[in-house]
C-alpha cells in the first residue's frame, strides 16, 4: 500500500510524505518541527518512519525545519549540493546525500530522481519518488516555467504534485506592483493554473491515478478557481483518478496512489 500526504502547501510552508509499506519519506519541511509534528498526527501519519527528508530547494517555505527535525529523527537529507551550500549554517550535524541529475538514489523502499526547475534559488530540483512495486510520485512546484527537463520527469507518474499558483486575472487584478506580478508570472517565478492544466494535459496517460494542485497564492488564487480551471482539461485528458487541491493549513491524506485500472489491465493482459 502506498499512499500520500500533504502536511501543508503555499507560500508560509510546504511539506509532503509519501508512504509506502510501513516506511516514509519526506519531501520538503517547510514548518518547524513542531508544526510538521502536529500536522502528521493530525494526517494519521507516524513521524518514526519516515527515512529520509528530500528537500527541492532552500527557500523557507521548503525548507524551515529541515535541518532540525533530520536531526530529531536521525535521518539524511537529500537535496542538491547547490541548495546543501546556501543550507550549510543550518545543516551542522546532519548527513547529506547529494541528488543528483539523472541518477537514481535510493533510500530504503524508495528510488528518488530529480531534475532542475526554472525558479530563483540555488540549485531547485523536481521530484519523483518510486515505490518498490513500481509506483511513481513526482513533486513540481516552484517552477517560473515547465523546461523540457520537467516535462520529462513528469511523464510515467502514478500521483503528482503540481504547482497551481495563480489565477491569471487574479493576479492581475491583486493590486501587486507590476515588477512583482511580472516576477511571480516571469520565468523565475510560478506556474499559473493555466499552465498547470496544459501540463497535465500533456502528461496525462491512463495510469495517472491522482493529481494534487499545490502552492496556491492565498491573494491570487482559489481552491474553486485551481479546481475550474484543471479540472475539465484533465477530463478532456481522459483522466478518471482522484484530483485534490492541497491546503496551506489543514493536512490532507492518507491519499491512497494507486494506477488506474485500464492502465493496470493493460499491464496484466
Ligand atoms: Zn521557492
Ligand atoms: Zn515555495
Amino acid at each position: 500500500m502506498t499512499a500520500l500526504y500533504v502536511l501543508g502547501s503555499g507560500s508560509r510552508g510546504n511539506c509532503f510524505a509519501v508512504e509506502h509499506d510501513g516506511a516514509a519519506i519526506l519531501i520538503d519541511a517547510g514548518f518547524t518541527p513542531r508544526e510538521i509534528a502536529r500536522r502528521a498526527e493530525t494526517a494519521g501519519l507516524a513521524l518514526g518512519r519516515v527515512g529520509a527528508i528530500v528537500l527541492t530547494h532552500e527557500h523557507g517555505d521548503h525548507a524551515r525545519g529541515a535541518g532540525r527535525l533530520a536531526r530529531r529523527l536521525g535521518v539524511p537529507v537529500l537535496t542538491a549540493p547547490g541548495t546543501w551550500t546556501r543550507l550549510a549554517a543550518r545543516m551542522r550535524h546532519t548527513e547529506h546525500r547529494p541528488l543528483g541529475l539523472c541518477q537514481r538514489v535510493g533510500i530504503g523502499p524508495f528510488a528518488v530522481t530529480a531534475c532542475p526547475t526554472s525558479h530563483d534559488a540555488a540549485e531547485p530540483l523536481a521530484l519523483a519518488v518510486e515505490t518498490a512495486d513500481g509506483l511513481r510520485v513526482g513533486v513540481a512546484y516552484d517552477l517560473g516555467r515547465a523546461t523540457a527537463a520537467v516535462r520529462y520527469l513528469l511523464r510515467n507518474l502514478t500521483a503528482i504534485v503540481l504547482e497551481a499558483n495563480h489565477d491569471d486575472v487574479l493576479l492581475r487584478t491583486s493590486g501587486y506592483p507590476p515588477v512583482l506580478q511580472r516576477r511571480i508570472a516571469g520565468s523565475g517565478g510560478h506556474l499559473s493554473n493555466r499552465a498547470a492544466a496544459e501540463l497535465l494535459t500533456e502528461v496525462h496517460h491512463p495510469g495517472l491515478g491522482v493529481v494534487v494542485l499545490a502552492h496556491l497564492s492565498r491573494q491570487c488564487n482559489t481552491t474553486e478557481d485551481a479546481r475550474a480551471t484543471v479540472a475539465p482539461a484533465l477530463r478532456r485528458a481522459g483522466f478518471a483518478g482522484t484530483l485534490h487541491v492541497a491546503d496551506q493549513d489543514e493536512p490532507l491524506g492518507p491519499i491512497p496512489v494507486v494506477a488506474q485500472a485500464s492502465a493496470q489491465l493493460r499491464l496484466a493482459l
